[in-house]
């Protein structure tokens, strides 16, 4: 085993600083912590599926362009030729691809909280990472602080979550748009959650060279896949795409996606039910004492609970069966602050019922 001294010779005092992404073991437990769809598919596309499965040549390397499905990824966005697109091996591996492109001394700035992969992987790559506070109670944009943070650090790029994870909520498009003019770096609005919101910059890709849209099926229902793309200007995609390696989307990926995608209106009533699903749970959650409920235009819902009591009742509900996340260690703005996926009826009903029990019992 190599010493300590020895590792600190090797490795960078960034990724001798951080801690493993750590994922909580849901056996057992009725599971939205993730923001996971909770549907199957019908059995005629599973036999549909396994027959695609078969034909798939396992001993040999994927279509490194992943052809077939990138030009599907195009139909289905409606994403002109003029743009470029850049499958990754989810939207993470994604992040990681802009963020080794960068020169060693740049740096990235989002708002905070958002997704942590952006500080997580801009910090294991040595970049410097800035975070803007989201304005408390409404999780927007301070824009006149990211100005002012544009300004100041010439971040070369700026990562927006639309919807935000973990807040649910869609920024103000004007904010949003104030950046892209006024950045020289490049802004990737993530649209994780596209299929929840109703709302996108797909179509202001081609008015804006340093814009650039990512999305990923994750959400949508295929997280195990793990497939996300990147869209826009061609000369960008096409710096971003020497470093991709080679063979990232595999064989099983590229033939799952393709099939899945093909058959969009299975996603799309799904994504429907969990929408209904999302005004339930959120008018129940409304209606606790002692709970503030923040919108969503996502599949999860986050919410704040009374003060210094957010993980005991976190644990309460785990004790009743069911995961959720605690997003109460973070601190800042999440203080009290938990996060529910959106799920099943029966799912979302056996959560509010160990919620409503926890609260009784603290009380
Ligand atoms: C879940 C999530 C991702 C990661 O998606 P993968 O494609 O599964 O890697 C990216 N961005 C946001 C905002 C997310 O919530």
């Amino acid at each position: 085993m190599l010493s300590k001294n020895k590792t600190a010779a090797i490795f960078r005092k960034e990724v001798l600083a951080m801690s493993a992404y750590k994922v909580a073991d849901a056996s057992g437990l009725i599971k939205l912590d993730a923001m996971e769809n909770p549907y199957n598919w019908p059995d005629d596309l599973t036999k549909n599926w396994l027959e695609i499965l078969k034909t798939c040549e396992l001993n040999r390397y994927p279509d490194p362009e992943a052809k077939q499905l990138t030009q599907t990824i195009r139909e289905q966005n409606n994403i002109p030729s003029t743009l470029g697109v850049l499958l990754g091996n989810g939207s993470d591996e994604l992040i990681q691809i802009l963020l080794m492109a960068l020169l060693p001394n740049a740096s990235v700035l989002s708002a905070q909280p958002s997704f942590v992969m952006y500080q997580q992987i801009s910090q294991s790559l040595g970049l410097s990472f800035i975070n803007t506070p989201l304005l408390p109670d409404s999780f927007e944009l301070d824009l006149p602080a990211m100005l002012a943070a544009i300004a100041a650090h010439q971040p070369s790029i700026i990562f927006l979550a639309y919807p935000n994870n973990p807040t649910g909520n869609l920024f103000s498009a004007e904010a949003i748009n104030k950046i892209i003019t006024t950045a020289n770096g490049l802004v990737i609005v993530d649209e994780a959650y596209a299929s929840f919101a109703n709302a996108s910059f797909m179509n202001e890709l081609t008015q804006h060279e340093n814009l650039l849209v990512m999305r990923t099926v994750s959400k949508l229902g295929l997280a195990g896949l793990r497939l996300g793309y990147l869209v826009g200007a061609s000369s960008i995609i096409e710096q971003l795409n020497k470093i991709r390696l080679p063979y990232n989307i595999n064989i099983l990926t590229q033939a799952t996606a393709h099939l899945a995608l093909t058959h969009h209106a299975l996603f799309d009533e799904q994504t429907q039910k969990i929408c209904t699903e999302r005004t339930h749970v959120y008018d129940q959650l409304s209606s606790l004492d002692g709970i503030t409920v923040y919108p969503s235009a996502a599949n999860f819902i986050l919410f704040k609970t009374p003060k210094d009591k957010a993980t005991d009742i976190f644990t309460a509900i785990k004790q009743q069966g069911v995961l959720i996340k605690n997003l109460s260690p973070q601190g800042g703005l999440l203080a009290d602050c938990l996060r529910v996926t959106i799920s099943k009826p029966e799912e979302n009903q056996a959560f509010l019922t160990a919620l409503k029990a926890s609260l009784e019992n603290l009380a």
